[in-house]
């Protein structure tokens, strides 16, 4: 007896038909005793039609609200999901977040799952329903819904799988698991049989889509497996584990990411005096704008002024922009400017630990490109430059081609 968590991407309850082909799949592939547990998205684009929805009403940051909003497209898939089982003859019972046991925090947009109360959800197993429960939500201590981010509800269902001790943790979607980078964006991109929570955590934090980080952090602090497998075949997937079982595996570039979801923050005019910078990024903090890749440009000691540059996303823009013109105001910085054109490419692997030619190779590749870097960054097993978002897409192509797959022979 095996007690598995499935969760179905909105592509692949996007339709009534395709709401019957996981339900069908779900069916096939049960064992009698098995106790399944499914999350689900929104169906197809609902949660990016509610966003447009929304700002055809507003352009200013109404989190509770947006929550509220949002948290429907969930709750659409469940119920449809729940009635299509019962059709098949299979009791179902669909839950939200709340129903659920999901306390989240009280960030809105951002939430963090704090703690899961999974009773219910056993008590409905036991019934020997499957449970259909509402991915990307939760609610707080105070009874208000928050949304987990986009593509949270891959962080539903590892955190479910989580809290429930379930066996596997399997994040069905509409490519065959993780590759060495978008498949859509590199069409020899290979798919990768395991990678470790370390360079997957890696990759989704630099971008890539397939799953979202905190998904990730949650399966490595649990101990989940997580098989990211495809909807539409039964081809065995990626898994994502703590280790590689053969070193064959291992490659000193896992994977390419890339990021289009972020804004460059120049900050034009600070004063070069203890304080300041804490001052500023406390003041972003304070309102939840994530800030990453910042630089600050040398001075000497007695220059009275210098520029810092960032990156944050563009959904945190709005509040930014807030934030950065009561501080102009204020008198402690003199100007900014926010560039939403722009991207991250990154390479990610455990292996370039130690191979100090890899950033002089990736550095040559957008070279060659005629690719201007603005910023770069590195973490122990990441490498990740700012680029000018018309170029991504070429990038993303050359570095893969010339350095992932060359090395990988
Ligand atoms: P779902 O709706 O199932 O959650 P997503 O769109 O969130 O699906 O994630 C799947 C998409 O992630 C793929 O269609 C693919 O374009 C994108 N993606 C980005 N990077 C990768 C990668 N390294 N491996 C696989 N897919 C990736
Ligand atoms: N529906 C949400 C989104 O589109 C959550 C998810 O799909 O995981 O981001
Ligand atoms: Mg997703």
């Amino acid at each position: 007896m095996a007690l598995i968590v499935k969760k179905f991407g909105g592509s692949s309850v996007a339709t009534p038909e395709k709401i019957y082909n996981v339900v069908d799949r779900v069916l096939r592939d049960k064992k009698e005793d098995d106790r399944v547990v499914v999350v689900v998205s929104a169906m197809g684009d609902t949660t990016d039609d509610l966003v447009a929805l929304a700002k055809a009403v507003t352009s200013r940051p109404f989190g509770r609200e947006m929550d509220r909003l949002l948290s429907t497209g969930e709750q659409v898939s469940i119920a449809l999901m729940a009635m299509a089982f019962m059709e098949k003859g299979q009791p179902a019972v669909s839950m939200t977040g709340a129903q659920a046991g999901i306390l989240s925090s009280d960030t809105h947009g951002k939430g963090r799952i704090l703690t899961i109360d999974p009773s219910r959800v056993f008590a409905a197993l036991e019934a020997g329903n499957v449970v259909v429960v509402a991915g990307f939500q939760g609610i707080t201590d105070c009874g208000d819904i928050t949304t987990l981010g986009r593509g949270g509800s891959d962080t539903t269902a590892v955190a479910l799988a989580g809290a429930m001790q379930a066996d596997v943790c399997e994040i069905f979607t509409d490519v065959e698991g993780v590759y060495s980078t978008d498949p859509r964006i590199a069409p020899n991109a290979v798919k990768l049989d395991e990678i470790t929570y370390g360079e997957m955590l890696e990759m989704a934090r630099l971008g890539a889509g397939v799953m979202q980080p905190r998904a990730v952090e949650m399966g490595s602090r649990y101990g989940v497996p997580i098989h990211v497998r495809s909807t539409f075949c039964d081809k065995e997937g990626t898994i994502i584990r703590e280790d590689y079982t053969m070193e064959a595996n291992k490659h000193v570039i896992q994977g390419v990411a890339d990021d289009t979801n972020v804004a460059k923050v120049s900050l034009i005019g600070v004063k070069n005096k203890p304080g300041i910078a804490h001052l500023i990024f406390q003041s972003l903090a304070d309102k939840n704008v994530d800030v990453d890749m910042i630089v600050q440009s040398v001075r000497t000691v007695e220059d009275t002024i210098t520029d810092i540059v960032f990156t944050i996303t563009l959904d945190d823009v709005v509040m930014a922009r807030e934030v950065l013109a009561s501080l102009k105001t204020a008198g402690d910085i003199e100007d900014f400017v926010i560039n939403e054109q722009m991207a991250k490419v990154s390479i990610v692997g455990a292996g370039m630990l130690g191979q100090p030619g890899v950033a002089a190779q990736m550095f040559g590749i957008l070279s060659e490109e005629n690719i201007n870097i603005e910023i770069i960054s590195t973490s122990e097993i990441s490498i990740t430059c700012l680029i000018a978002e018309e170029r991504v897409k070429d990038a993303i192509r050359a570095i893969h081609d010339n350095l992932v797959i060359d090395k990988r022979g």
